[in-house]
């Protein structure tokens, strides 16, 4: 038998083309594929890596594979490495790798050694493929559990926007605003940086920018639309072009910003707000799944804030309830008592058979005065409760004001001492549609509080005026006046400024409120003017038919 020996260089030549199969090979897999010799050279990197980190060979040679992880993950890496180094054992372990644009994308490493034939470690083989959105949706799990969690541990409206800036920063976000929207104007209150030292740029961001509503794009146009917006890349020369006054430019410019979203925070079909996110050291570049995520965290943020309201509304409510309580049994428990007290001094003498006195005759008035009064609050509680229950009855049909004003001005000019009543009466009459007794109620309470609060006398002028298609009632008094502060509140229920006193002027706090209910269910307006220690003028108007 004969065996013929294969010449050299055929051997040579099968060899290199063996391993430029093998090299081909390597290359076309979209893994990231690298060997290492056991003295620490980076030996080779397939084409991938290149893709991959935008690096050339001889720049991936001479930083190694793991400058390109991410530096929050580089010592577990390093780790999972000298230990594995140490017992010549593979090791795994997930990391993200930074890529050619600088965003980082998760990878499983996988890294195994290669034995000599004397059994000693010659190289070390790795393989990093891309684990991405499987690690990006556990996270997204993740993050979305602990925002559940953190927020359904309180119903207060700042911890609660607190802690979602927070939870932006800790994990979607390098830089966080909140914007809420507050009696139609938008506020922005809270303000996070992931990096503390550039915590007061975006403190000058919110300071110096607020939002504007008459902007539309960003903050407002979210607000506007309850649609979100992302912008994936943001570049110096976008901000140069888009946003024109250079201070704010500059301060844009310097937070370093990469990507950004806003997302809505909508409750029950209502904006509450919005959470703006950006991104700028860490050069994450926003994707539609982080939108998704950012609507998540807004949509669970916004039905805390709403729980918040509701837990706030109903302490109000019980607060007010309290309040009214207290108020009212003081108020009734005052005429009751001298109502009592003169019900039992007539009562006593009348028993013993004494004939009545001019006392027992004033005493009687006064029994018939307090019970008028009593009777009054009572209407007025049994008034708030109807209203309050939507219960509230306007009938229509046409009312002469003006004649309605004079008969009511003198039914009272009686019960004036130090008071004197003037009507400016209108020389034709003036017709409205309306419920007479409710606008006689209305009428009543304004003189009613005319003369309460002007405890030193004084004139009362009444007048009734047509105006633009409209009936104009004003009640006007030379009293105490009303606090500027107090103004915007005196038509809320249980509201009392502090001009009532001391001695103070008695009252529940409900009259103004049922007035203006009253006013605005015929389809009116009121409103006040004051000045304190001079004397208030509320004046009503009604739409003539
Ligand atoms: P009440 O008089 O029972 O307190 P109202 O609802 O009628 O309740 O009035 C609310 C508050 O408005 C009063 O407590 C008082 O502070 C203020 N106010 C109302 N009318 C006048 C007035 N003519 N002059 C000064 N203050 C007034």
């Amino acid at each position: 038998m004969t065996v013929s020996a294969t010449p050299p260089d055929e051997v040579e030549g099968a060899l290199r083309r063996s391993e430029e199969r093998y090299r081909m090979l390597v290359d076309a897999v979209p893994e990231l594929l690298w060997a290492r010799t056991s003295d620490g050279q980076e030996a080779f990197f397939n084409q991938s890596w290149f893709a991959f980190t935008g690096l050339s060979e001889e720049e991936l040679r001479s930083s190694g594979w793991l400058s390109v992880v991410h530096p929050r993950d580089r010592p577990l890496v390093e780790s999972h490495r000298s230990h594995a180094h140490e017992i010549a054992q593979a090791y795994a372990v997930e990391a993200r790798f930074r890529r050619y644009d600088g965003s980082y994308c998760w990878h499983l490493v996988r890294v195994t050694p290669l034995r000599n034939d004397d059994g000693g470690i010659g190289a070390w083989f790795g393989s990093a493929i891309d684990i991405d959105d499987r690690k990006r949706s556990e996270e997204a799990r993740g993050f979305l559990a602990e925002a559940g969690k953190v927020l359904a541990t309180s119903l207060d409206y700042e911890t609660i926007l607190a802690s979602v800036a927070h939870l932006a920063v800790s994990h979607l976000a390098d830089w966080c605003a909140i914007d809420v929207v507050e009696d139609s104007s938008i506020r922005r209150l809270v303000v996070a940086h992931v990096d503390p030292a550039k915590e007061h740029l975006a403190q000058r961001l919110r300071d110096g920018y607020p939002p504007d509503s008459t902007t539309p794009r960003g903050v407002a146009r979210a607000l506007a639309t309850g649609e979100p917006e992302m912008i994936p890349e943001i570049s110096d020369a976008m901000l140069a072009t888009s946003v024109k006054e250079v201070e704010l430019r500059d301060l844009l410019i310097a937070l370093g910003l990469r990507s950004a979203m806003v997302v809505p925070m909508v409750a029950h079909g209502q904006v509450l707000g919005a959470i703006s996110f950006a991104t700028a050291e860490s050069g994450r570049h926003y994707s539609q799944a982080d939108l998704n995520l950012a609507e998540d965290l807004a949509s669970r943020a916004a039905l805390a804030l709403d729980n918040a309201a509701l837990y706030r509304r109903t302490q109000e409510a019980v607060h007010e309830r309290e309040l009214l309580l207290s108020v009212a049994s003081h108020e009734l428990k005052n005429p009751l008592a001298s109502l009592l007290g003169y019900a039992r001094l007539i009562h006593g003498r009348l028993a013993s058979g004494k004939a009545p006195t001019d006392k027992d005759r004033y005493g009687l008035g006064l029994i018939v005065d307090q019970g008028e009064r009593l009777s009054r609050m009572l209407d007025l509680l049994l008034d708030l409760s109807r209203i309050e229950a939507g219960r509230l009855v306007i009938e229509r049909a046409p009312v002469d004001l003006g004649a309605l004003i004079g008969r009511v001005v003198e039914e009272l000019k009686p019960t004036l001492d130090v008071h004197t009543m003037t009507y400016d009466k209108p020389a034709d009459p003036v017709i409205v549609t309306g419920d007479e007794l409710r606008l006689e109620q209305v009428l009543r309470n304004l003189i009613g509080n005319a003369v309460k609060y002007s405890p030193a006398g004084g004139p009362i002028l009444v007048r009734i005026r047509r105006n633009d298609g409209q009936a104009r009632v004003e009640v006007r008094d030379h009293g105490l006046g009303i606090p500027a502060d107090a103004v915007p509140h005196l038509f809320q229920r249980f509201y009392r400024a502090k001009n009532i006193g001391s001695p103070t002027v008695g009252g529940l706090g409900v009259g103004l409120y049922v007035v203006k209910e009253i006013i605005t269910r015929h389809g009116g307006t009121i409103d006040v003017r004051s000045i304190e220690g001079e004397g208030s003028t509320f004046t009503f108007c009604l739409p003539l038919p």
